[in-house]
């Protein structure tokens, strides 16, 4: 307890994912490693500009693929994040002789090569996903864009062709359940439409693959309990993380006194008005020193207000 009048808690679940630790270690160490050289990251490096600006200071620099075409690579070496490219790039890469530190997530690679097989075997592809998500952008590359990229039952009944051998696919920070029922309303009208065919020839017309990501999906029972257990919640996140959106909005539908941040000057002491109880949290691309500091702002506020 850090007052008689108030407790606050960080999420012990909060914090950076697997994928992204392993990401900011591949950064740090080609920080460290190639001091001689200019050290880019094509894109955002993740989606939280708190992080962005401290390894900015050790040197890191963002390139824009754009940028790419007319880029001098000279004594430069690229990291790729961990959404992934789409093949494109590596080439684009190769073709201006630039160095590139492949640090995308093993899941997302794992789920590109998975699109990929499907694809090369002739399958339709469907990703519940969104169309410009880094992530989505690299999947779409694997097939050579021949994918459907929905975002809703409706979308993909709408989108599908229903006549031809499908799998559906998840980018890896959707919603679960939203997954679910679209996977249940193909499956239903893959069955109807193909009603001459046989159960087992069924099945095979149609497949599903979850790959929603389990540092996600494992979050959202955990993110209510905390929110239910507190009285008001700091969600903290980028405004582009596609993650902090979803799990705030998880966070926010458990306790309706859920408030998104994205630095420590949006904090609103008002939000605090009685509150005994007051939790902080965030997406897998949020620090955990951030949260410390997100800690550290809220007790300046309640010790200024008594
Ligand atoms: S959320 Fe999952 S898939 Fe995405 S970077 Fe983290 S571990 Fe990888």
């Amino acid at each position: 307890m850090q007052n008689q009048d108030y407790i606050i808690s960080i999420d012990e679940n909060a914090g950076f994912c697997w994928g992204v630790v392993r990401t900011l270690e591949k950064v740090e160490q080609c920080l460290e490693e190639c001091s001689e050289k200019n050290v880019y990251v094509l894109g955002e490096i993740i989606h939280n500009p708190s992080e962005i600006k401290r390894l900015e200071k050790k040197g890191l620099k963002t390139l824009l693929k754009d940028e790419l075409i007319n880029f001098n690579p000279e004594n430069s070496v690229a990291i790729i994040r961990a959404h992934g490219e789409p093949p494109s790039t590596y080439e684009e890469a190769e073709k201006i002789g630039l160095e590139l530190v492949d640090a995308t997530c093993p899941l997302v690679k794992n789920l590109q090569n998975k699109v990929k097989k499907y694809f090369d075997k002739g399958f339709q592809i469907v990703i519940y996903g969104k169309h410009s998500h880094a992530e989505v952008v690299g999947l779409r590359g694997v097939c050579d864009d021949k994918c459907i990229v929905i975002n809703s039952s409706e979308e993909a009944l709408s989108k599908v062709d229903f006549t031809k051998k499908t799998v559906l696919f998840s980018q890896t920070t959707m919603e679960k359940k939203e997954f679910q029922s679209i996977a249940a309303a193909l499956q239903e009208k893959f069955n109807v439409e193909n009603e001459s065919l046989s159960e087992g020839e069924r099945l095979k017309i149609f497949e599903q693959k979850d790959t929603i990501c389990k540092y996600v999906s494992n979050r959202g029972q955990s993110l209510i309990d905390f929110a239910k257990s507190n009285e008001v919640v700091i969600f903290v996140a980028g405004r582009n993380s596609s993650n902090g959106k979803s799990l705030f909005t998880v966070s926010y539908n458990a306790n309706r006194k859920t408030y998104f941040i994205e630095n420590i000057y949006e904090i609103n002491k008002n939000w605090f008005e009685n509150a005994k109880q007051i939790g902080i949290t965030g997406a897998t691309s949020t620090p955990q020193w951030y949260l410390i500091l997100v800690k550290k702002e809220i007790e300046k506020i309640l010790s200024l207000k008594k």
